[in-house]
């Protein structure tokens, strides 16, 4: 994939997170590019549903744009700058303030998979304060001080909530990210009504995590959500395959 490919799919990744309610106004979606590893692209600062290409930029690893064309970029672009640079293996990342995520955010409780489709988020997903390190703040990451605090809580694993405010997601791919936010999402929203039960959560064995992980990773896989997502988003689906 060439970068005016990767930038294409950005945009369809924009609307579909914002159809799929992964976004609101807020939250962002971000392509490392894929001819300078150095570079990473993300829409100005605007709501996902209405990016096009022309809202696209492209940014450093310390996340200054390369050419801002008067545009305002996110002021929570750290968060990719840095994951970019801590993790070569990413490709694509999400910020995201999913509604039916966020009462786990508010817990200290690291994420664990109950549903064989969230498989994917890894075998766990830890809960980053923010205030841990920067004591009060406005809640926002906006320095690669907070970025890099925030890359060390996801570490080598898929993703991290931020305490009080939402989560991240570093994936292999724009599809991958897409994927596995909605299953995070998913997987917060089943325990969330289980845990309402009272009964004792079962949660998947490491061995189960990372079998049923394989299996939702593969493109027939990721390739079918992507393809009713695109429908249902009402863009044009890109056969990345
Ligand atoms: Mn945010």
């Amino acid at each position: 994939m060439d970068a005016a490919a990767a930038i294409s799919e950005l945009v369809i990744a924009n609307r579909v997170v914002a159809h799929l309610k992964l976004v609101d106004s807020f939250g962002h979606v971000s392509v490392r590019n894929p001819e300078n590893p150095q570079r990473y692209f993300m829409s100005r600062s605007r709501a996902p549903s209405l990016v096009t290409k022309d809202d696209i930029l492209e940014f450093d690893l310390d996340s200054n744009p390369i050419d801002a064309r008067g545009l305002r970029p996110y002021a929570e672009r750290f968060i990719h700058g840095c994951l970019y640079c801590a993790r070569p293996d990413v490709m694509a990342v999400c910020h995201n303030h999913a509604h039916g995520l966020l009462p786990m955010a508010v817990t200290k409780t690291a994420m664990r998979p109950a549903i064989h489709s969230a498989a994917v988020i890894g075998q766990q997903v830890p809960v980053w304060d923010i205030r841990d390190q920067f004591g009060d703040t406005n809640m926002l990451v906006t320095s690669s001080e907070m970025g890099n605090s925030l890359a060390r809580a996801v570490g080598a694993g898929k993703a991290a909530l931020m305490r009080g405010h939402g989560s991240v997601i570093a994936a292999k791919s724009v599809q991958d990210v897409v994927f596995t936010t909605f299953y995070l999402q998913l997987n917060a929203e089943v325990l969330i009504k289980a845990m309402s039960m009272g009964g004792e959560i079962t949660y998947l064995s490491p061995g189960e995590t990372e079998r049923s992980g394989e299996v939702h990773s593969q493109p027939f896989s990721r390739g079918r959500a992507w393809e009713e997502w695109c429908s249902q988003a009402g863009v044009a689906c890109m056969d990345t395959k």
